[in-house]
């Protein structure tokens, strides 16, 4: 299949080439691009590198929305123990030697981690013990426990902090209240204060019935000295918001661009790692890295692919003690992949943004009542607004700014250099 599309930008043709990921403006040659499945410039790692620790699952919140039912995953409140978190940590290590590797990522998540924060003291101090191995942390939070002395270890060790803040403080005290009822907006940002590198800081926003809308708060996270912003659309959101979402985008992208045209630079990651993905010529074989190089551990002791599975004992891997085990599933669970998204799903096979997509989060589909690889269509939808809208983007930015905006990346990312899922 011939994977091109032209875009007519400002008067100027240009085409984008979904198969070499590549965007040229018309009567350029297409890259030549190898088409192997461990290419050099593929994003995917084969072996494990990277350990969810979801070390508890209680929470100080009850977001209405949270996909873990108010962070317990349905499940009486559990703590980590440490010889289980160790167990982990020492196959992930082992995983990583056996491949000669010496780079790891290890991500902290919950319920809310901070709750557990002995325990993540206790694993960092443990890795740190391993001299050859250099270990990327990572931390998603709710942002209300942050003290001067949890902030400080965290800035220490350089970890990449995922907080979450759905807009402002209106819209974030909507659904992310205290048990109490009260709203934890105010605590969030004191929180966020605490920080004298807020490069470390991913503000993540859950788009949900209540803050769509994202291109008229996204300044308000920004004035706070955050330069990184993640958003993910609830899924239970209504077909009229998600249409008010979508009209947003297209706006915060428009945004997006004056911005970048003004030399005011920041990172919205559902956007930079199309822009990287395109000016890299990467191909995305999978949409995330779950179930192969990223693995999840629950507070009592299972493997899953990723937090979002967590409890959902239909998916769960193995225990912690049965390695071999786990190494096998991770073995058949890559045959299912196949080579690419194409080859999973005939919706992506005639997709033009197969390479910069990957396919469906396998999670959404299964709660969407399909199977793993079939496609939901809202996300599907919203990946190829997305990817339109990105590729216009880049045709509008004369050179200069292109080259600005990769290298506000690059500096940006050498603060914090953790192994997202996705
Ligand atoms: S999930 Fe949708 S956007 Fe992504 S490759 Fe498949 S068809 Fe294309
Ligand atoms: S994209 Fe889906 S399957 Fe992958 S890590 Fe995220 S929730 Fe899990």
């Amino acid at each position: 299949m011939k994977r091109q599309k032209k875009f007519i930008v400002n008067g100027e043709e240009y085409i984008f080439d979904g198969t070499s990921v590549s965007l040229m403006a018309s009567g350029e040659k297409t890259s030549t691009h190898k088409l192997s499945y461990r290419e050099p410039n593929s994003q995917r790692s084969s072996n494990l590198k990277t350990l969810c620790l979801v070390i508890n699952n209680s929470c100080n919140l009850c977001c209405e929305y949270c996909f873990a039912n108010k962070g317990k995953y349905d499940k009486a409140d559990e703590f980590m123990a440490f010889e289980t978190a160790k167990k982990a940590i020492d196959f992930l290590i082992n995983s990583a030697t056996e491949h000669s590797k010496n780079k790891i990522t290890i991500s902290f998540f919950g319920g809310e981690p901070l709750l557990n924060f002995k325990l993540i003291k206790k694993c960092v101090e443990y890795i740190e013990t391993f001299e050859k191995i250099k270990c990327d942390y990572m931390l998603t939070t709710n942002g209300t426990l942050l003290t001067p002395e949890k902030v400080k270890f965290l800035q220490y060790y350089n970890f990449d902090i995922m907080i979450s803040l759905d807009g402002n403080k209106e819209f974030h005290n909507f659904y992310r209240k205290y048990h109490s009822g009260n709203g934890s907006y105010n605590d969030v940002v004191k929180g966020i204060e605490l920080f004298t590198n807020k490069n470390l800081l991913n503000a993540r926003i859950t788009i949900n019935n209540h803050n769509p809308e994202i291109h008229s708060y996204v300044d308000d996270i920004l004035e706070l000295g955050i330069k990184r912003i993640t958003f993910a659309v609830d899924y239970n959101i209504s077909a009229e918001t998600f249409y008010l979402f979508m009209e947003s985008l297209k706006k915060l992208m428009n945004k997006y661009y004056n911005d970048i045209m003004y030399g005011n630079y920041y990172d919205i990651t559902n956007f930079s790692s199309v822009i990287t993905t395109i000016a890299l010529h990467q191909r995305k074989l999978t949409f995330c890295n779950a179930g192969i190089s990223y693995l999840t551990v629950s507070a009592d002791g299972k493997y899953y692919r990723c937090p979002r599975f967590v409890g959902k004992y239909d998916f769960l891997l193995e225990i912690v003690e049965e390695t071999d085990k786990v190494k096998e599933k991770i073995e058949i669970f890559k045959k299912t992949l196949k080579n690419n998204p194409g080859e999973r799903n005939i919706e992506c096979k005639n997709c033009i943004y197969t390479f910069i997509c990957g396919g469906m989060c396998y999670h959404h589909a299964i709660m969407a009542g399909k199977n793993e690889f079939e496609n939901v269509p809202q996300e599907c939808y919203q990946r190829q607004i997305l990817f339109e809208g990105i590729i216009e983007l880049i045709c509008k930015l004369p050179t200069e700014k292109r080259r600005e905006l990769l290298l506000f990346y690059t500096k940006l990312w050498n603060t914090m250099k953790g192994d997202t899922p996705l």
